[in-house]
């Protein structure tokens, strides 16, 4: 049993090859996302400000949107996409001057990742057909999540109550 060493690395080497993702490598924010579009395609759909958040990570001045301080009953929707995202029903009065939810419609139409820009450790949320920016969720919101989900304005439309919402693209 001479060549036992080498035996023993072809089975190590598989089974470590076995454990390693052979997915490759693709631009962040564009991983398996239902709807894909480039950067130029975007910038010519969305307003500048739209961009600078939804594609651009940026985010707005407080107390400058259209929804930190709006009261209609409806549904707000992705302003990329058309992504119903949260209720007037989980919107509460956050003080911070950005539109707060303590969920969203659907879990699985918001997505997160980890954001440790500005020194800080954030969880960004995003919209997770399109892979627009939404803002970012903290543990500090009311019951019965304890969520806060805290939402630039210019990253959502909203749809009144009973009216239609149809996905754009
Ligand atoms: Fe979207």
């Amino acid at each position: 049993m001479k060549n036992l060493p080498i035996i023993l690395l072809a089975i190590l080497t598989g089974l470590i090859m076995a454990c390693t993702p052979t997915r490759t490598k693709v631009p962040k924010g564009d991983i398996n996302y239902e709807l894909v579009k480039s950067q130029e395609e975007w910038k010519s759909l969305l307003s500048p400000q739209q961009f600078r958040v939804l594609r651009g990570h940026g985010t707005e001045r407080a107390f400058s949107g259209a929804f930190w301080d709006h009261k209609n009953e409806g549904t707000y929707i992705c302003a990329a996409c058309n992504l119903p995202l949260f209720s007037s029903d989980t919107k509460f009065k956050s003080g911070t001057g950005w539109p707060s939810y303590y969920q969203p419609i659907d879990s699985a139409s918001v997505g997160s990742t980890i954001d440790r820009s500005y020194g800080m450790t954030r969880i960004e949320v995003h919209c997770n057909r399109c892979g627009g920016h939404l803002g970012h969720v903290f543990r500090d919101g009311p019951r019965p999540t304890g969520l806060r989900y805290c939402i630039n304005s210019v990253s959502l439309d909203f749809v009144p109550k009973g009216e239609e919402i149809s996905l754009k693209y």
